[in-house]
């Protein structure tokens, strides 16, 4: 295992950047060109390259700051090479995935290069039937290791003259736990000078953290949201989504409102659709009931395969059954297909696999409890247990 203490360059503001052009006795433009090394097609990953700047600089230059914090990056290629699967191995040996996902020109949507990337390694909130949340927490990402996931895309995408046209924050992590560094990558991913990506294509996605949702709609671009709901009901949600015994369903979605209200966009839903679980009538009803009149689009996700779960995706009639529902009550519904099953492309999985097996009985322990739960949620209890550790305020 490796370590470097440089910080990444991409992770400066230009400000932060301009400042420290300065402070090292150079002319103000240096910091353009600098700027323009990290930016320009997913920008260069060696300061060695920057042919603008006299050498001993550039050399200052590399010693205090790394061009790539991602650079230790494996792909997998799955979907007739129309998804790519990155597994990033960052400086001190954490593991992170990022997934760039091609779309084809369909009727009058265009062609789309569309890149999930992580803002944790691992996750605290502990949603059961998510790899990530079975890993448990690792450490917040720095900002030029979220936005490194997104040079290191567009450098691919460059050599075939693509260009990144959308990032969504459905990586391994939750974004809104990783506030200020997560902000700090969406501002930098949408600055036309920086990595100038449209408000509008970067979606930040959560599983409810009510005060990160209140701080983006304050932030005033219209940013997407993508709020992971899962279930209507809190006994259900409790349990698959444990956040939600800080921050319950009703205030997520209070908040979720006035984001739409805000920013006059659309709100998106996901739910993963676990067989038995969540896509019962009761469910669905209860799931209208809460988002009927709203300005919002519910994405009905078949669940992936993971490891050490008792579950596995409802069956598609199921599903189908569950959309009708909504569509029933005017909201718009759509059941999305899973990319990149075969290399392991749900969250979080590609970085379960190389993290190994927990013993056979803590896996024995785990599905017993799931299976007891969700149970006793189908039944209406709620849940007494805890706040996992390290969420909330
Ligand atoms: N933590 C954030 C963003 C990362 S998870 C969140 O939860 O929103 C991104 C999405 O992947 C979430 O909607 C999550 O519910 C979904 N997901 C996780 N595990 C999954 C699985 N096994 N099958 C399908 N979707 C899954
Ligand atoms: Fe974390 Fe999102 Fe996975 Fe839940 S679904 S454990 S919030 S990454």
């Amino acid at each position: 295992m490796t370590s470097d203490a440089r910080p990444g360059i991409s992770g400066l503001s230009p400000d932060a950047l301009a400042t420290w052009v300065e402070a090292s006795g150079e002319p103000s433009y240096r910091a353009r060109q600098i700027a323009d090394a990290v930016w320009k097609d997913g920008g260069i990953t060696d300061a060695a390259a920057i042919r603008t700047l006299p050498e001993g600089f550039r050399a200052t230059v590399a010693e205090a700051y790394r061009f790539d914090t991602v650079e230790d990056s494996e792909i997998r290629l799955a979907d007739d090479g129309q998804t790519e699967k990155a597994l990033h191995r960052l400086a001190d040996g954490a593991l992170i995935e990022s997934v760039l996902m091609h779309y084809p020109a369909r009727g009058a949507s265009r062609e789309r290069q569309t890149l999930c990337i992580s803002s944790q390694a691992g996750c605290a909130v502990g949603c059961p039937f998510c790899a990530t949340g079975e890993l448990g927490f690792g450490r917040d990402l720095e900002v030029a290791e979220i936005v490194d996931q997104a040079r290191h895309a567009q450098r691919r995408l460059a050599e075939t003259g693509q260009r990144l046209t959308n990032v969504v924050f459905m990586g391994m992590g939750e974004p809104l736990l990783n506030l200020d560094r997560v902000l700090a990558a969406v501002e930098a991913l949408n600055d036309p000078r920086r990595f100038g990506l449209g408000a509008r294509h970067i979606t930040v996605s959560t599983s409810g953290v009510v005060p990160g949702i209140r701080r983006l709609t304050a932030l005033g671009p219209q940013f997407t949201l993508a709020i992971s709901l899962h279930a209507a009901r809190d006994a259900l949600r409790d349990v698959l989504v444990p956040l939600n015994r800080r921050w319950p369903v009703a205030e997520v979605v209070d908040a979720a409102r006035d984001h739409a209200r805000a920013t006059g966009r659309r709100i998106t839903y996901e739910a993963t659709m676990i067989g038995g679980v969540n896509d019962t009538d009761l469910d669905a009803a209860a799931m209208a009931d809460l988002l009927r009149g709203d300005h919002a689009h519910v994405n009905l996700i078949p669940m992936n395969p993971v490891a050490h779960t008792p579950w596995s995706a409802s069956p598609m009639p199921v599903i189908e059954r569950f959309a009708a529902t909504l569509r029933d009550a005017g909201i718009s519904t759509t059941i999305r297909r899973n990319r990149g099953q075969e290399v392991g492309a749900a969250c979080g999985q590609l970085a379960a696999e190389r993290a190994g097996e927990p013993p056979m009985p803590a896996v024995a322990r785990r599905r017993e409890r799931l299976e007891a739960e969700s149970a006793a949620a189908l039944r209406g209890e709620r849940s007494h247990d805890p706040v996992p550790v390290g969420v909330g305020e």
